[in-house]
């Protein structure tokens, strides 16, 4: 008999964006040819986001200005995975919105109304510009019924001029105010791994994923039974890894390092 774990082949490749690919609006180096060298593969690929701002096409556009270029396609964001929960649960459903065009574009796009009169569901995602009236609305709406949902529970992200708060801040108030918990789609929930892998037709055992947190990235492509990359270049550090009770299946510098990779893994021989 041989060993039960055969070397695997790798057929699809999810990356993270932030701090994988780019910090805030400046490319990482490799990024670009990684991108490269998986369109010039054929393997599939999605690039994953928690951020429910923009659309795929935005951010393609902001992509293109850091000279990484990724097709709109490939491009999966918390608002794409949180309107293709909503569709499977309850089609032709109805929501209020809190959220910028990258929610409200996605939801629109799986057939969901947008109303402030008895919804189905308050959808929380990522914006700028809260309003109190807003907050309230879906406070009234919870407490009368509807289902609590919010694209991704990252408390606060990154900015040149520092910390912002993020949708899991403002879901904390809203939890506050009704006594009710939201569904969170985004990473680390591993649904938002297996929409991605959904969305390619791919499968998790020659799939890897590449991530530069333990607690998101490597936790949730884990759990939906991927191999993982860690990359060194954004949250995670080299000395925190073994903190953590589960670990990554490799850990590379950058994303630099895994150009040759996908160039080989692309002829078949590669194993992780
Ligand atoms: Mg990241």
């Amino acid at each position: 008999m041989g060993p039960m774990t055969a070397p695997r082949t790798v057929e699809t490749w999810l990356t993270d964006m932030d701090g994988v690919l780019v910090h805030e609006e400046d490319a990482i180096p490799g990024a670009a040819e990684l991108v490269q060298a998986l369109r010039r593969s054929g393997m599939g690929f999605l690039v994953l986001t928690n951020n429910s701002i923009f659309t795929p096409r935005d951010l393609r556009a902001r992509l293109l200005l850091s000279g990484i270029d990724v097709p709109e396609s490939a491009i999966w964001t918390s608002a794409l995975a949180t309107a293709q929960f909503l569709l499977d649960q309850r089609p032709d459903g109805t929501a209020y919105v809190v959220g910028e065009a990258g929610l409200t574009t996605a939801l629109h796009d799986v057939g969901y109304v947008m109303t402030d009169r008895d919804p189905d569901y308050v959808v929380l995602g990522e914006t700028r510009t809260y309003s109190f009236e807003a907050i309230t609305k879906a406070i009234r709406l919870i407490e009368g019924g509807a289902r609590f949902i919010a694209t991704n529970p990252d408390p606060s992200g990154p900015s040149p001029a520092g910390t912002l708060p993020a949708t899991g801040s403002v879901a904390a108030l809203i939890s506050t105010a009704t006594g009710r918990q939201p569904y969170y789609i985004g990473k680390p929930n591993p649904l938002m791994m297996r929409s991605a892998l959904n969305r390619l037709d791919a499968h998790s055992e020659t799939t890897i994923m590449v991530g530069d947190r333990m607690d998101t990235d490597i936790i949730s492509g884990l759990e939906a039974g991927l191999r993982t990359v860690l990359v060194l270049t954004g949250s995670t550090q080299r000395h925190q890894i073994e903190q953590f009770p589960y670990r990554p299946s490799r850990v590379v510098d950058s994303v630099a390092d895994l150009v040759p990779f996908v160039e080989q893994s692309a002829a078949g021989r590669a194993e992780a």
